[in-house]
């Protein structure tokens, strides 16, 4: 599933490519995708708006029209958004669910094979509960170093399922978590609230490092993510630990584990990350 990093690189993607071009129409090939309204709803909100910004919230994207509706996107396990030509023009079978027709004659196309992505119209974003349970961005003001440490001491699971809770930090999922917790020297199967303060500070700068590269690689593509060109994410060359189970650690040359937390792999190294 796209993390921070990736949504990010899509973000600025667009940010460039259709902030102030006006929607000049849109066409729904399946239903399921446009999950609060009806596509006569979308037609009357969206068509003749123009989009004024992109925000990135966590893995998902609001885009904000001049009517002040909103479009909150989930692009979750494999929907992309593919700028360009339009990739679907009649019925025929395709992963292209939703284009939209841009006034500078391209199209933004929401692809999605499995549909476990959607989209959710909103002309008031308080309406959208995953922005009002979630937690601070990890690169945004109110995520420092005092308060991650104030933030831990209050939670009893593991540091590795507290880092991928949405609800206490946005955008870090499984790769991400597992790759931050290596840089940081911290064993993810650690109590929480039993980091020393050393490893809560060296957690904070991994964290910010580490997704910052990541942004810079344009993220990672394991399998489905590709930018709105349709293009991997580069990161996948600087993973140190993640999906590298039984090969040799970069650091220490030790063999990198793979265990299973809350249901999800995590990989880490034993001697680096030593409990
Ligand atoms: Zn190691």
């Amino acid at each position: 599933m796209p993390e921070l990093p990736e949504v990010e690189t899509i973000k600025r993607d667009l940010e460039q490519k259709i902030v102030g071009l006006r929607i000049d129409g849109i066409k729904v090939f399946d239903k399921r995708v446009i999950q609060n309204k009806n596509i006569n709803v979308y037609k009357k909100y969206l068509v003749g708006a123009n989009i004024e910004r992109i925000i990135r919230r966590g893995k998902a994207l609001i885009i904000t029209f001049d009517n002040h509706w909103h479009l909150f996107v989930q692009v979750k396990m494999t929907g992309h958004l593919v700028y360009g030509k339009c990739l679907r023009q009649h019925n025929e079978t395709t992963e292209t669910k939703v284009v939209f027709k841009l006034s500078n004659g391209k199209f933004l196309n929401y692809n999605d094979h499995r549909t476990f992505g959607w989209l959710y119209l909103v002309d008031n974003l308080n309406k959208i509960s995953y922005l009002n349970n979630i937690g601070p961005e990890p690169l945004g003001d109110v995520f420092s170093s005092k308060w991650l440490m104030q933030a831990l001491l209050k939670r009893k699971s593991s540091i590795k399922t507290i880092m991928m809770n949405q609800h206490f930090v946005a955008g870090i999922g499984n790769i991400y978590a597992s790759e931050i917790l290596f840089a940081a020297r911290v064993n993810p199967q650690k109590k929480a609230n039993c980091l020393s303060n050393r490893e809560v500070s060296l957690l904070y700068s991994a964290t910010q490092e580490i997704l910052k590269e990541a942004i810079e690689c344009r993220g990672t593509s394991m399998r489905n993510y590709r930018d709105t060109n349709g293009e991997k994410g580069i990161y996948w060359n600087r993973i140190k630990v993640y999906g590298r189970q039984d090969e040799q650690c970069f650091r220490c040359r030790k063999t990198i584990v793979r265990i299973v937390q809350a249901g999800r792999s995590t990989f880490y190294c034993t001697h680096c990350q030593k409990i």
